[in-house]
């Protein structure tokens, strides 16, 4: 009787590891988790000075006093 439930918790410890084999080879395939706090700086979003609208980073203009969202009437006097 021993025995079978020896086998019977050795075979459960075998199918844990091969799905934890599985889920991490299904999450290399998808790429690295990013969690959304670790986001690239350019990813961020800033506020536009003029509107309030929040842009991303990369798409906002350096105005002298912060950023600006490049939209009609937003854009940095010259
Ligand atoms: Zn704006």
């Amino acid at each position: 009787m021993l025995k079978i439930l020896l086998l019977i918790a050795i075979i459960a410890v075998a199918v844990l590891l091969v799905r934890n084999a599985l889920k991490a080879a299904a999450r290399k395939r998808e790429g690295p988790d990013v969690p959304p706090g670790d986001a690239p700086p350019d990813a961020k979003l800033v506020r536009c000075v003029a509107c309030g609208a929040f842009v991303p980073r990369a798409d906002a203009v350096v105005a002298g006093s912060g950023f600006r969202c490049g939209g009609a009437g937003c854009a940095p006097k010259p």
